[in-house]
């Protein structure tokens, strides 16, 4: 594909990206097709000549739109969000053209420097303390990770380095004690990633029972920590979680912070959806005691209208995350080093996109306003299906309606719920995923899409009760 070639099929794939977001509503949520179902229709084998375009764009349509879930239809309401906006596709375009690995400044210095400046903004619009931004000339910054189960993993493991070090310090005479004597900790609510990022780091990780909120209080905390120590262990990192994928739930901050605080070990914040929600100031309680945290992630490509991949991390001292991973061979070395931030000392890879032009995008084409709007609109059209819900009393809510999130089921048998569940997925008409805590069986319906509106959420409502009279009038 030369320069003129490629001109004319990016104009033909930008307007098929546009009619395929205009017109999202008319195809089903979810494809209809059984696993395997793709072989069959390719050839088994790469071509030997080059394909057409024209083919190819054809094939896209009719081979591979048939199979895929619907993400942005405005009634998936699966996982959690994950963004998507024009600014932001247009960010990565620009990426993919401008192609450089940023792993040091040197690799691509706008890479770095726009990514600095960027978590710098993106953290003010939070409102996160002045510690965690670069702009404080103090040792915090920010890094654009992949996932926000990598950000708990270089956590995990920059706390491990601390903490071995530390020891190492304040007992020089003493043998270093061994990493499996390691212990951290998070809620029972917590995102799997974490007890991930403790088998990746060889520690354990104990999940603590939350109380009736479903939030991990500072007592239990600190009761667990007082009975490792007291079996030889070496408690060393906590995550505490801001908006849990279950319900929604948050852990008490400031109270973990303050425990941590006391005992050295590592508090590492994961707000992955929730996070967005901060550029609202009437969210902001939820995460009280930010500022006694270590480390703080969320994802930008869940809810803040940026494309996957883009996880925002901030660190309150760079040094921990550096020391953890810094190898210098000689190929990666360079004159000026050391003035602004070399990323791979951040992360796990080596390699990295140049994901902030995508966030720098949307935060100049949206404006704090703009994003604000998006927030606020999305809990408000989950109020509104939780009112739907609350005005039919066959159904009950199971936890309180948190940001975008409304949990509910069917009372009585868990069975009813599990086979409206069945019944709404088999249709396509909307998406759910299931959710459990403390033996109840739940659905969880997210506001996902940019695209849902009020309308929107009556079809959905509607589509759930024509289902649920079904599944009642089958089940008499
Ligand atoms: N933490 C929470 C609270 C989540 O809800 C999720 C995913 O939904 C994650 C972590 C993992 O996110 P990622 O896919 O970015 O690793």
């Amino acid at each position: 594909m030369d320069s003129q070639q490629f001109r004319s099929a990016a104009h033909q794939m930008t307007d098929y990206i546009i009619d395929y977001l205009d017109n999202i509503r008319n195809r089903r949520v979810t494809p209809e097709l059984p696993p395997g179902y793709l072989r069959p229709l390719l050839p088994s084998q790469a071509p030997e000549k080059p394909d057409k375009w024209g083919d190819i764009l054809k094939d896209v349509e009719n081979l591979i739109m048939p199979g895929v879930t619907h993400w942005h239809h405005p009634n998936f309401h699966a996982y959690y969000p994950s963004g998507n906006t024009y600014p932001s596709i247009l960010g990565d375009m620009l990426c993919d053209a401008i192609g450089c690995i940023g792993f040091t400044w040197m690799a691509s210095p706008a890479c770095t420097e726009l990514e600095v400046i960027m978590m710098d903004w993106l953290g003010q619009l939070l409102g996160l303390p002045e510690s965690f931004l670069a702009r404080s000339n103090g040792p915090g910054g920010g890094v654009i990770q992949g996932t926000a189960s990598e950000s708990v993993l270089v956590s995990l493991l920059a706390a491990r380095t601390r903490s071995l070090r530390h020891h190492k310090e304040n007992f020089p005479c003493k043998d270093p004690f061994p990493v499996k004597s390691l212990v951290a900790y998070c809620s029972d609510q917590a995102h799997i990633s974490v007890e991930r990022a403790g088998m990746m780091g060889a520690v354990t990780v104990r999940k603590l029972t939350t109380d009736e909120n479903l939030s991990l209080r500072g007592a239990t905390l600190c009761q667990a920590i007082e009975e490792d120590i007291a079996n030889g262990l070496v408690p060393f990192f906590v995550v505490g979680t801001i908006g849990a994928t279950p319900a929604c739930s948050t852990d008490n901050i400031r109270e973990l912070g303050e425990v941590c605080n006391e005992n050295g070990l590592w508090l590492h914040i994961d707000a992955a959806y929730a996070g967005a929600a901060f550029v609202c100031e009437e969210y902001r309680d939820l995460m009280d005691g930010v500022e006694l945290a270590d480390s703080f992630n969320f994802n930008p490509h869940k809810w803040l209208l940026v494309s996957f991949d883009c996880s925002a991390m901030w660190v309150k001292d760079a040094a921990d995350v550096i020391n953890a991973f810094n190898l210098d061979p000689i190929y990666l070395k360079y004159e000026r080093e050391g003035q602004q931030p070399d990323y791979r000392h951040w992360q796990i890879p080596l390699g990295r996109r140049f994901r902030s032009l995508k966030l720098w995008f949307v935060m100049r084409l949206y404006g704090s306003e703009g994003l604000q709007a998006h927030i606020r609109k999305q809990v408000s059209l989950a109020h509104e299906f939780e009112s739907y819900v609350k005005e039919d009393l066959r159904f009950e809510i199971v936890a309180p309606v948190t940001l975008g999130l409304v949990c509910f089921r069917i009372k009585g048998d868990e069975e009813l719920t599990k086979s409206l569940l069945k019944k709404l997925n088999d249709e396509g008409v909307v998406h759910l995923v299931p959710g459990a805590f403390r033996n109840i069986y739940y659905l969880r319906l997210a506001v996902c899409s940019r695209f849902t509106e009020s309308e929107d959420i009556k079809k959905s409502w509607n589509e759930i009760k024509k289902q649920t009279d079904s599944v009642l009038s089958e089940k008499k």
